[in-house]
């Protein structure tokens, strides 16, 4: 979150600082506009930074949750021994009429 945020925060100050450097070209003022470029120059590096931040902490989160993922033991299998679909839907309560289990 915190760099999504940053990310955020320093692609809206690259844009307002390249318009103000195209802005300061257009009048000439090409000293203003040489350091708004280069600010532009570094808050792009910033927020690309940020991503490259962004993505080692998603992917190390990702590797982090499959290895515990894998090492939990397998969960135990269900019981699958049963005679008729009623005896597994009433939880061993009534048995299908004509189930073999019926009458033991
Ligand atoms: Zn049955």
């Amino acid at each position: 979150m915190t760099h999504q945020i940053a990310r955020l925060i320093a692609a809206l100050a690259t844009g307002a600082t390249a318009a103000a450097a195209l802005r300061a070209g257009h009048d000439d003022r090409w000293l203003v506009a040489t350091a708004y470029a280069a600010i532009t120059v570094m808050l792009f590096a910033f927020a690309r930074h940020e991503q490259q931040c962004a993505t080692a902490a998603r992917l190390a989160a990702v590797h982090a949750h499959r290895v515990e993922r894998l090492r939990r033991p397998p969960a135990d299998p269900p019981d699958m021994d049963w005679c008729c679909e009623l005896w597994l839907l009433t939880n061993a309560a009534v048995h299908t009429p004509g189930c073999p289990e019926e009458w033991s």
